[in-house]
């Protein structure tokens, strides 16, 4: 019964810098394209954030029961690093001695495998940008056609000056052409380009570059920008509702999407375009290709030095819910264990829910509170708003637990399915106890392992003996070294 439905949402869109009132294209439909992962390493935690924030805009836009088609690309063409010569996907092609698509199927599977401990609901379509090499080859003769792209030595670039005499090139990130111009070394004639800011749209490949394909201009592979042109306005059409993506995506990429857009098809492709904020290590952003970054299966394990044990993947959601898709979130140990025992503070309260005395009042505004879970989360997508609120619940619940409240039968049946509807629907937390019944067998463990150095000090043997043994045939291996007790679980 949500009260507060979607024609109240509001959402930040970048490209105004407001909140504004999400109105669709269509009534009870969304168009959502949300840049995907370049496969040629494995996703990290970062990457994991921004995901994690569209999962929620999509699980909260599906709640709602809006019709929602998601569309989340692979790019598993390689692209240039800068001045390299060699892309990413080859480069690691080569450091692995694998081939590109085995990089490709490698990282492609990892994401998907990353994404499924999470709780990432997929998309509706996930095109691959090697699927789309005719599209964006058309895509290509229609600037050229329009004089907005030129061809040379068998690449073709956006002339970035020619769009922006009757465009706006920088209407995105709010950058100045003229600034742009200004502040970019000149070309040092070797280039191609005519301006230092035109950008490819088709690079001829070296004769060593594996990963090509036969176009009019030559053998080569597409701009990195073109396969989000191409793939969004295949599948969801000119112009679509939302269009997402990490912070550090809004330039060149998102800008350079838009002006081929307005290039093609004459229009802007989004109405709504939402950036997710970045995770940080340490102050600095995370990143694959500086090597600060923590990788996903590290947290789940506790295998990083950063980490003082492991965290289930619902903490580590819980945590990122915590702070909102636009707010920069730093990673810590500190944080992770707080997040730790809000999850299980709450987890409790879902689980009490089960064994509560009703009565015959209740001293709780449930239809208020419900209303503040939705008025969170319809102010662009408010996910701490929402576990306050949510918290404001759980200590109701263990008031009425120990019998220091009241509630009717009605409103505790409500709050259990908002209660659930919230946290797992939308907040995409899953009630893994794993992490904590894990910890509350090593505690029961620990106290075997004290009765049994008791037993021995005794000299009960008989009895050190049973408890060691009985733990092994239950799987659990006790190892003596330097007169202490450690364990392993098998
Ligand atoms: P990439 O595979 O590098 O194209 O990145 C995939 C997605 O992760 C993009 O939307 C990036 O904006 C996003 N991303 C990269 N680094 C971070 C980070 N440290 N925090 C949050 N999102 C990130
Ligand atoms: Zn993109």
């Amino acid at each position: 019964m949500p009260s507060n439905k979607s024609n109240s949402i509001k959402i930040y869109n970048s490209l105004t810098g407001k909140k504004e009132l999400f109105k669709t294209i269509t009534k009870g439909y969304v168009g959502m394209y949300v840049c995907g992962p370049t496969v040629y390493s494995n996703v990290h935690l970062g990457n994991l954030r921004t995901f994690i924030s569209f999962d929620t805009i999509y699980r909260y836009l599906n709640h709602i029961g809006m019709k929602i088609r998601y569309i989340r690309n692979i790019t598993d063409v390689g692209h240039m690093v800068n001045d390299s010569t060699e892309d990413r996907i080859s480069e690691k092609a080569r450091i692995e001695k694998i081939a590109p698509m085995e990089v490709v199927q490698k990282y492609t599977n990892d994401f998907h495998d990353t994404l499924k401990k999470f709780n990432l609901i997929p998309p509706s379509i996930e095109p691959t940008a090697q699927g789309h090499i005719i599209e964006q080859i058309e895509l290509i003769k229609t600037m050229i056609g329009k004089k907005l792209a030129y061809e040379k030595n068998g690449s073709v670039y956006f002339d970035v000056i020619e769009y922006n005499n009757s465009n706006e090139y920088g209407i995105l990130s709010k950058r100045n052409i003229e600034d742009l111009i200004h502040n970019t070394r000149k070309l040092d004639g070797q280039s191609d380009k005519k301006n230092p800011q035109d950008f490819a749209l088709w690079k001829k490949a070296e004769s060593q570059h594996i990963m090509k394909w036969h176009s009019p201009w030559s053998l080569g592979f597409p701009g990195w920008h073109l396969e989000c042109t191409a793939m969004s306005s295949k599948y969801l059409g000119e112009k679509f509702d939302i269009h997402g993506g990490g912070m550090d995506l809004k330039f060149p990429h998102h800008e350079c999407e838009i002006a081929q857009a307005n290039a093609c098809f004459n229009t802007n492709p989004a109405n709504y375009w939402v950036h997710a904020n970045m995770l940080t290590l340490n102050g600095s952003k995370m990143s694959k290709s500086t090597g600060n970054s923590v990788l996903p299966k590290e947290i789940i394990s506790g295998d990083n030095k950063l980490l003082s044990k492991a965290f289930s993947p619902s903490v580590i959601r819980f945590f990122m819910m915590q702070a909102h898709y636009r707010s920069i979130l730093d990673l810590s140990n500190d944080a992770l264990v707080a997040s730790e025992k809000g999850y299980n503070k709450l987890m409790d309260a879902i689980d009490n829910l089960d064994n509560i005395k009703v009565s015959n009042k209740t001293e709780f505004n449930v239809k208020n509170w419900i209303s503040n879970c939705y008025k969170a989360m319809n102010d662009d997508f408010n996910t701490p708003i929402l576990i306050a609120q949510i918290f404001d619940i759980v200590k109701f619940i263990n008031l009425v637990k120990a019998e220091k409240a009241k509630i009717k039968a009605s409103d505790l049946k409500d709050i259990k399915t908002k209660l659930n509807e919230f946290v797992f629907d939308v907040l995409g937390l899953e009630k893994n106890k794993s992490n904590t019944s894990n910890d509350k067998i090593k505690s029961v463990i620990e106290i075997l392992i004290e009765l049994r150095d008791k037993a021995r000090n005794d000299k009960n043997f008989k009895l050190s003996d049973k408890i060691r043994d009985d733990l092994k045939n239950a799987g659990i291996i006790l190892n003596d070294s330097n007169g202490k007790t450690d364990f392993t679980i098998n």
